[in-house]
């Protein structure tokens, strides 16, 4: 492809309700196609102004994806538009038509007079199956200009993106040439020092690619690759990963998108048999939650401690009032009572304690972001770290969170 377009429907995104997540990802997807985004648009639910968006971008753009507006209620009218803008016809899918059916059968509001239409899609597409939905995709190759559309709920729009459109895309940008990509995580880094470190890496490859996004301060590397078999793509990728690793390989924690610093954690003290506890002022539970959020975390864990004030500290986790008064509650020294005294009243392997300062405020001098953790090990020795991280409050407390986690890894 020449270069593509990206144009999401809905007068939600416009109105600034809804922040739009789809564009970005169709976009750092076709990135890793190695298709250039020229474009992205927003349109809201109205027929003229999109025909209008939609003749704007073919007449510029080789690939046009559109997004939302797939469902079946009157502002749902991206298919309608297209069609009629194309002079095609929009013809019903059987297999989707029979889905939308079965469900509404047994549905106690009855099946919505337009239901059909999510089964319909324009004539001479590919349709494009929606297995967490109703509303079918399609993909369209006119002479000019090829159309993506999908619909808006991202979790529908993301999995057809992957599993049905991917395919498509990359058939027709690397012919028959094998792609995959793998995904590396990294905590403790920021975009722009990654980015940097890797910059000699970066700036020579166009195979494999790599490309960088921040999220929740963390960072991901999206290696990406084009070989002529599974085989030699796997080994191109694995070639790179062990370069990268060679430079940034302290602050690596897992692969995925779909992953966690709690679920790598978890699973390596699953693994392990080794149980933890927490003993949480500054994060108050964030930790714990986290852990509780993986499946099979009781295996691990057994309970812990929030304790925010100090007389919490001093209630449930007998932290001397002199020790708090002396080194003052935002210390080493209390970060290492606090994970000691909670391994040793629940009896875990390992304990880790949070206190710092969220913010805005400073406390007992330090400034807001400064924090100390303790991490008590098997042998009842005790590691501690104090990390400045100078954001907004619930940034902190993630950070911190996601530190102890790192500590543990
Ligand atoms: P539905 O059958 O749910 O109506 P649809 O294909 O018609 O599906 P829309 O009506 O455009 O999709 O959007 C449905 C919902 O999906 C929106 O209310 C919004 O919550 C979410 N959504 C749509 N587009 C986006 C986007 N670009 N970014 C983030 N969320 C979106
Ligand atoms: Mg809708």
């Amino acid at each position: 492809y020449m270069n593509a377009e990206i144009i999401t429907v809905g007068t939600e995104i416009l109105l600034g309700e809804i922040v739009d997540t789809s564009a970005p990802f169709v976009a750092r997807n076709l990135a890793n196609l190695g298709v250039d985004v020229y474009f992205q648009d927003t349109v809201g639910d109205n027929y003229e102004r999109l025909e209008e968006t939609i003749s704007l971008a073919e007449g510029r753009s080789s690939l046009v994806v559109l997004t939302g507006g797939l469902g079946p209620t009157e502002d749902d009218i991206t298919k309608l538009v297209l069609a009629k803008h194309l002079g095609l016809n929009l013809t019903t899918d059987e297999k989707a038509l029979t889905k939308i059916n079965q469900f509404y059968q047994s549905y106690e509001l009855g099946k919505p007079a337009n239901a059909d239409i999510m089964a319909k899609y324009i004539e001479g597409s590919t349709v494009l199956p929606n297995e967490k939905g109703f509303a079918v995709g399609m993909f369209l190759k006119t002479p000019n200009c090829d159309y993506l559309v999908l619909p808006g709920p991202p979790v529908e729009m993301q999995f057809m993106f992957n599993k049905y459109a991917l395919p498509i895309l990359a058939k027709l940008t690397h012919g028959n040439a094998v792609i995959d990509s793998k995904v590396m995580r990294f905590f403790g880094i920021g975009e722009t020092e990654l980015e940097k470190d890797l910059k000699p890496l970066i700036d020579k490859q166009t195979n494999p690619t790599l490309a960088t996004y921040a999220k929740r301060n963390e960072v991901t590397l999206r290696i990406t690759g084009s070989e002529k078999t599974e085989q030699d793509v796997n080994s191109l990728i694995d070639e790179m990963v062990k370069k990268v690793m060679e430079i940034v390989g302290q602050y690596f924690y897992g692969w995925g998108d779909d992953n966690s610093l709690a679920k790598v954690v978890v699973n390596l003290l699953k693994e392990k048999h080794l149980s933890i506890t927490a003993a949480e002022s500054l994060t108050s539970g964030m930790f714990q939650s986290r852990i509780g959020n993986i499946s099979g975390a009781s295996e691990v864990f057994p309970g812990g401690f929030v304790t925010y004030s100090a007389t919490a500290k001093e209630q449930m986790l007998e932290i001397p009032t002199e020790i708090v008064n002396k080194y003052g509650v935002v210390s080493k020294e209390t970060a290492t009572y606090m994970s000691q005294n909670a391994q040793s009243k629940m009896k875990t392997d390992i304990a880790v304690s949070f206190t710092g300062v969220a913010g805005p405020d400073e406390l007992e001098g330090h400034p807001a972001g400064f924090f100390w953790i303790g991490l008590s090990l098997p042998d009842g020795e005790v590691l501690t770290k104090s990390v400045n991280f100078a954001k907004a409050r619930n940034e902190v407390r993630d950070y911190a969170t996601k530190t102890g986690f790192k500590m543990i890894y």
